[in-house]
């Protein structure tokens, strides 16, 4: 009978998942969804039991970045099965809705169809869940902080000034959920190129110490690196692709301080 929200009643939709984690960003195409990919590939390779649902409304790509095209089934219990590759068990709000069908449900209904999703979904006993948010404020954090035992949130970034702007508030809207923040992870850091060898810092002028600007300990600094992307748009993400990269060893660092 925890009421650790005010007057709403708690209620703890996934009771077999230890560590559910938030992954969310000020704003979008900052590289959220491939760092929740690559994260939760990197913690199943230390061992973890690892979920990941994409809980992007408005943008679904896990699909996409992990190549899952099929529907997913529903077991004799009447519960979604969340698909299993590259060692993590894979969901997707995106499965519900048509492709190109733009999302234009508002609020309430959007809070709905993800607490339903939520208990719908047949996770089994899990270390953790990473849940990949939309971008910004709302709902939707307002909503997973009511009916999940919330271990923390991680804010994704580029570390340019527009970017912290927005994801302070994301930041800020966590912290008033009591939902502690972990950390940040730095995407698009830098940027090594392949003639000279030298870092080029493409979003921020020079190496600038994002976590110090929010407060916050930085859990990793990702480059940009044309292999991410490719890895994303063929559904084999690097830390599947290119295991001995620099890339996957930073996520590899990353998923074992988490
Ligand atoms: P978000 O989930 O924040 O909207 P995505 O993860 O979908 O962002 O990334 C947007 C695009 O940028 C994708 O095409 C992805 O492959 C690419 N991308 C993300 N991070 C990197 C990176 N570090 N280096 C190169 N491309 C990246």
């Amino acid at each position: 009978n925890e009421k650790p929200y005010g007057t709403v009643e708690f209620k703890n939709l996934i009771p077999n998942v230890k560590f559910p984690i938030l992954i969310g960003s000020g704003k979008g195409g900052v590289g959220k969804s491939t760092v929740s990919s690559n994260l939760a590939i990197a913690m199943a390779k230390l061992g973890h039991k690892v979920g990941l649902l994409d809980a992007d409304f408005y943008g679904p790509s896990i699909a996409m970045m992990f190549g899952i095209k099929e529907e997913p089934v529903v077991n004799e219990k009447e519960k979604l099965v969340p698909f299993e590759k590259f060692g993590v068990k894979v969901m997707s709000l995106g499965f519900l809705l048509e492709e190109d069908t733009p999302v234009i449900w508002r609020g309430p209904l959007l809070m709905k169809a993800l607490t339903q999703f939520l208990e719908d979904v047949e996770w089994g006993e899990l270390d953790y869940l990473l849940i990949d948010l939309p971008p910004g404020t709302g709902d939707i954090q307002l909503s997973l902080a009511q009916n999940v035992k919330v271990k923390g949130a991680i804010a994704v970034t580029t570390p340019q000034d527009v970017a912290l702007l927005d994801v302070k508030k994301a930041v800020t809207m966590f912290e008033k959920l009591n939902i502690p923040v972990m950390g940040v992870i730095e995407n698009m850091s830098y940027f090594i190129c392949h003639n000279c060898g030298t870092k080029h810092f493409i979003f921020s002028g020079n190496e600038m110490d994002t976590g110090d600007k929010l407060g916050l300990p930085v859990l990793g600094r990702i480059p940009i690196d044309s292999a991410i992307r490719e890895g994303g748009d063929k559904g084999l993400p690097i830390v599947v692709g290119y295991p001995e990269s620099p890339v996957t060893k930073e996520f590899l660092e990353t998923a074992k301080i988490i």
